[in-house]
């Protein structure tokens, strides 16, 4: 379980969260939705361990890493497609095999050696998302990871994620309820900024 008990967090002088608590069950599943700006990304950091709160207390992170598709791609631009999923399976039995089989799962079956530079947006996009779903945490978050998916792309990615979850927990943010939904998400509002 992971808990945040009475986080505050604040760039610099601007408050994001003041006293926010939170109860991640293990394999629960929860979308942040919201206006831009509310804090989603932020709080999806402060979830993962990459940001550390000013006061309050976060407990139950993973050990090892957290397996976390960014808002932006963030592909090493001089690897391949599969090279990037590989990059991140140093001890996974199989690594090439398995980043091969997720890649083609969401569609990429052609374009395993291809570089980022080459690759569509949506095509990136799924590249982060394989790499994220072959990386062994218990934790997947996924910030506003099917932004700029077709509607056809967006099924075929979500039926690769729920396949491919097991007993793990994920957080994601999303505009979207159908997109909550589709990944069996409870919804968690937050408030638009001040
Ligand atoms: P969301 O993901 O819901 O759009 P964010 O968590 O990215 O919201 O941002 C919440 C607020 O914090 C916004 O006002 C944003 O401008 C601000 N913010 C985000 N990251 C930083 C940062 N690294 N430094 C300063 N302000 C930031
Ligand atoms: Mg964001």
């Amino acid at each position: 379980m992971i808990l945040l008990e009475n986080v505050a967090f604040s760039y610099g002088n601007k408050r994001i969260f003041t006293d926010f608590s939170l109860e991640l069950a293990d394999s629960a599943r929860l979308a942040l939705m919201g206006p831009s700006g509310c804090g989603k990304s932020t709080l999806l950091r402060l979830i993962s361990g990459l940001l550390t709160p000013q006061s309050g207390r976060i407990a139950g992170l993973p050990q090892d890493g957290v397996a976390y598709v960014f808002q932006e791609s963030r592909l090493l631009p001089q690897l391949t497609a599969r090279e990037n999923v590989e990059l991140v399976l140093k001890n996974v039995e199989n690594r090439q095999k398995l980043a091969e089989e997720i890649l083609t799962e969401l569609g990429l079956g052609d374009e395993l050696d291809t570089l980022p530079s080459e690759l569509s947006g949506g095509m990136a996009r799924r590249v982060a998302m394989a790499r994220a779903l072959a990386f062994p945490s218990p934790l997947l978050v996924l910030d506003e990871a099917f932004t700029g998916l077709d509607e056809r792309t967006r099924g075929i990615v979500a039926d690769c994620v729920l396949r491919r979850l097991g007993g793990r927990t994920l957080v994601m943010s999303t505009h979207s309820e159908l997109e909550a939904e589709l990944l069996g998400c409870e919804i968690l509002r937050l408030a638009p900024p001040k």
